[in-house]
């Protein structure tokens, strides 16, 4: 862990509040919050690095799937499975990711579908800039 203060609600600005019944249709936070600790069950990296660890292994695991689409275009078939394992390999990395900031998983996931329904709503879900 960081030195990032436990009590950020939220690693988004520019978000809007939702009533209970949107986010009860967007998820089930303890879903989310329960494979963030499955993962963290499993994580076996140096302590003290793992802010920088994790987000480096997040980024090895996207090209690995990266590697498989390659594969795809070159030969014209695609290992679904081989694809589908990297992308759990990119979910447990994410995981580990947000623990690393002090975010559980739930926090991250929810903030960010705010963040969409806003840009949704608002009519800038094209374009670019992450504060649109
Ligand atoms: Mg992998």
């Amino acid at each position: 862990m960081n030195n990032i203060p436990p009590d950020k609600r939220s690693p988004f600005e520019h978000e809007r509040d939702l009533s209970p019944y949107e986010l009860g249709q967007i998820m089930n936070s303890n879903d989310f919050d329960w494979f963030q600790s499955e993962c963290k069950k499993t994580a076996i990296y140096p302590r003290g690095q793992g802010l920088s660890y994790t987000a480096l292994g997040l980024v090895n695991e996207a090209g690995e799937y990266a590697g498989k689409v390659k594969k795809f275009m070159r030969d014209g078939v695609i290992d679904d499975k081989a694809a589908a394992s990297e992308i759990f390999d990119v979910l447990w990395y994410a995981a580990m990711c947000a623990e690393e900031l002090g975010y559980d998983l739930s926090e991250v996931v929810e903030g960010g579908l705010r963040k969409l329904r806003d840009r949704q709503k608002r009519g800038v879900l094209g374009g670019s800039g992450d504060n649109r």
